[in-house]
């Protein structure tokens, strides 16, 4: 699987790359760290995405996942996947709010879609409507159900957790996921620097550590996934739980293997670091050549270092 994958000079591979395809979004959760501003006219086309990977995949780059803002609030979403699937990687994801999702799994399964996160925090319409000031947890189940139908696989539920908002529904959330073959992802909040609320980090963090001693006690089997920033994986009565905890975790820098590209065409290296982006679509927008523009990831990749350390 890691044939002639690039590292970084803390060998670290670099397998995985997560492009910001827009910062538009149809809800405004909480919680969310609003990835910059950038206008719909200035996003990134079908075509330089599909440079972009095109590149990623000469450096060894293996995964590919689109995020957002709301991805599948591009109108050429399905045009985007396409273009992406015909470089052939191994995995191709999509992470969405699911409002969109039961009109577009199929044609996006069909286009060479592998998989889809969904972001889910709760089951309840209030808490919903409060999380994200939109009432659409119907749609938002309606195509979680969509995407596991067309055999999207797996279909994952991302879960925020938060104090006193849905600590106490892991367990309809985990029943939900069982039920309809999900796989639940449960996410320690982190601070958010664009919250409109500064305290709220603060007030509403929960620490999953408590939690995993709960999922340790009850599960069948526990596993820990190495390139996937040491997170554990959860085995419980023929479902499965994956435990998210980025903050102050050495482990979590340790075995990043993923490079992001920002909405604005960069190439961030590290996810907790705003001050090492590297200038990107302007050369492609320039029509550099593609050993130029393979330099320009490489410097992006050269700058990664670990933001934690032991
Ligand atoms: N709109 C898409 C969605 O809803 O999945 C993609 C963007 S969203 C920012 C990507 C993921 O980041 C979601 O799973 C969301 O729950 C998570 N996220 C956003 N802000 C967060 C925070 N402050 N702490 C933890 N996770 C967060």
């Amino acid at each position: 699987m890691l044939e002639n994958v690039v590292k970084d000079k803390f060998e670290r591979p670099i397998i995985s790359l997560r492009i910001t395809i827009t910062n538009r979004c149809n809800v405004n959760c909480l919680y969310c760290h609003h990835d910059g501003m950038v206008q719909s006219k200035d996003e990134m086309t079908a075509d330089e995405l599909y440079t972009i990977c095109k590149i990623a995949k000469k450096i060894g780059v293996k995964k590919i996942r689109l995020s957002g803002g709301e991805p599948l609030i591009r109108k050429d979403i399905v045009e985007i996947v396409e273009k992406i699937a015909s470089l052939d990687f191994k995995d191709i994801s999509i992470t969405t709010n699911g409002t969109y999702l039961e009109k577009y799994a199929k044609d996006l399964k069909e286009v060479g879609l592998d998989r889809v996160n969904v972001s889910l925090d709760t089951l309840n319409r209030e808490t919903y409507e409060l999380i994200t000031k939109k009432d659409y947890l119907e749609s938002a189940k309606k195509g979680i159900l969509k995407a596991v139908e067309v055999g999207l696989y797996p279909v994952k539920i991302n879960m925020v957790i938060m104090r006193d908002i849905n600590q106490n529904e892991i367990k309809d959330m985990f029943k939900f996921c069982k039920d309809n073959d999900i796989v639940l992802q449960l996410i320690e909040l982190i601070e958010s620097e664009n919250c409109d609320d500064d305290k709220f980090s603060e007030d509403y963090h929960y620490k999953l550590d408590d939690i995993e001693k709960e999922l340790a006690d009850i599960a069948d089997d526990v596993r820990e996934r190495k390139f996937m920033q040491g997170r554990k994986k959860y085995y419980i009565n023929g479902g499965e739980i994956e435990v998210v905890k980025p903050v102050d975790n050495s482990t979590f820098c340790a075995n990043c293997s993923r490079l992001r590209i920002t909405p604005d065409g960069k190439i961030k290296p590290c996810l907790l670091r705003n001050d090492n982006l590297v200038e990107l679509i302007s050369h492609i927008r320039n029509g550099e050549s593609e050993e130029k523009l393979e330099e320009i990831f490489i410097n992006g990749i050269n700058k990664r270092e670990p933001f934690n350390q032991d």
